[in-house]
């Protein structure tokens, strides 16, 4: 099969680890016979050195042209002094917009080979941890109406609106559902419906899409319980649905029990088949172009992308579990290294993970 990807290695780390995830997909192509092509075009502080803006029109048109868009990361400090509308992340906005991208997802993975790095107790984490969290991304409060007025007191005051639709609602749920199909097929929907009305929409919407999943188990649980759960007994999590502003922060928190940013990577999903895969975490400028970045965040985002936007499970799965071989055999990265380990630079990691497909 045929795929065309736009890459954009963005800036700091960015192109050390995207150039990382590429080798392994030109690696997954030879293996199983799959054409990659891939179109490299600018975004963040880069586009802005070379043209003036985050978000050149060229980038937008060959993304939305491509199959898929693999991005490494944005921003820095050069750029840290721009207006809003010329930094960088701006263009990370301007893409899932122009792509029409509502679903972030984010899985929260412990690897057994790294259960040191989780802040939990042993006992709380077991094996390790397997979670993913759909975050719905275009609506909610950070979209709604907002603004400040002066009230009848004569003081000043300030609100913002959180509104759903039932579309946007069905739209996310079914995203949800369909992962936890492919998975350990529970759900638990995230919302604080005991006093908010869109989260009792939130709630019955959820529960009407789940008649059309009836292998997949759901659960509803309100936001302040399931920060305390995350944490408590991670592990009767599979899927976790929420809103924009709770998905935030509870994406937050299940990504720190974890343990390394350097590990963790992300989806942002619309209507067709063309997602935007990145890792979790940012620019990095400190350990840029020194061969000390992570790649390993960047390599599994690209195994999203396999799954996710080209339905290619088996080839998803090879990757994610060279990962696993590869820290198994001891082998980390400066950020999660620890004693008794083999250090080795961003390009010895890519090439091990390579080498083990
Ligand atoms: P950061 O994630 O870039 O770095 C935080 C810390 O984690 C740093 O010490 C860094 O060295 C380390 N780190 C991050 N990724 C790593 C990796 N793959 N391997 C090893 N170590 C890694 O966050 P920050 O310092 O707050 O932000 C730096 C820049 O990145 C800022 O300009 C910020 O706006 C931007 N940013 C971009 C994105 C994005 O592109 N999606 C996300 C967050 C931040």
């Amino acid at each position: 099969m045929e795929f065309n990807i736009a890459t954009i290695p963005g800036d700091g780390i960015g192109p050390d680890i995207v150039e990382q995830a590429i080798n392994v997909l030109k690696q997954i192509g030879k293996k199983y016979k799959h054409n990659f092509n891939f179109t490299e075009v600018l975004a963040g502080g880069c586009a802005i050195d070379a043209t003036g803006e985050p978000l050149p029109m060229q980038t937008i048109r060959t993304c939305q042209d491509s199959d898929s868009v693999l991005l490494g990361a944005v921003g820095g400090p050069k750029w840290d002094n721009l207006p809003g509308d010329k930094r960088p992340e701006k263009a990370l906005l301007g893409l899932r917009s122009q792509l029409g991208l509502y679903a972030n997802i984010r899985p929260a993975i412990l690897h057994k080979s790294l259960k040191d790095a989780c802040p939990l107790k042993p006992e709380i984490i077991g094996d390790g941890l397997d979670i993913v969290v759909v975050r719905e991304l275009t609506g909610g409060i950070y979209f709604g109406k907002r603004g400040r007025m002066i009230n009848n007191q004569g003081n000043e005051e300030a609100f913002d609106t959180l509104t759903y639709s039932i579309p946007e609602i069905e739209r996310i749920a079914k995203s949800a559902f369909d992962i936890a199909i492919k998975r350990n097929k529970k759900v638990t929907s995230v919302d604080k419906a005991n006093i908010l009305e869109s989260s009792r929409l939130w709630r019955e919407i959820v529960t009407e899409v789940a008649k059309d999943y009836p292998e997949v188990a759901l659960n509803h649980l309100y936001v302040d319980n399931a920060a305390m759960q995350l944490i408590l007994n991670p592990k009767q999590f599979d899927v976790i649905i929420t809103s924009n502003m709770f998905g935030d922060i509870l994406s937050d928190e299940a990504s720190m029990i974890t343990g390394s940013i350097g590990m963790l990577p992300s989806a942002s999903l619309g209507n067709d088949k063309t997602g935007l895969y990145e890792p979790i975490h940012g620019s990095a400028p400190d350990i840029a172009g020194q061969n000390k970045a992570n790649p390993i965040a960047t390599i599994l985002s690209a195994a999203m992308m396999l799954r996710y936007s080209f339905t290619l499970e088996e080839e998803a799965n090879v990757i994610e579990n060279a990962v696993t071989k590869v820290l198994g055999s001891n082998y980390r990265t400066g950020d999660i290294m620890s004693s008794g380990m083999k250090e080795v630079g961003t390009k010895e990691m890519g090439e091990l993970i390579c080498k083990n497909l």
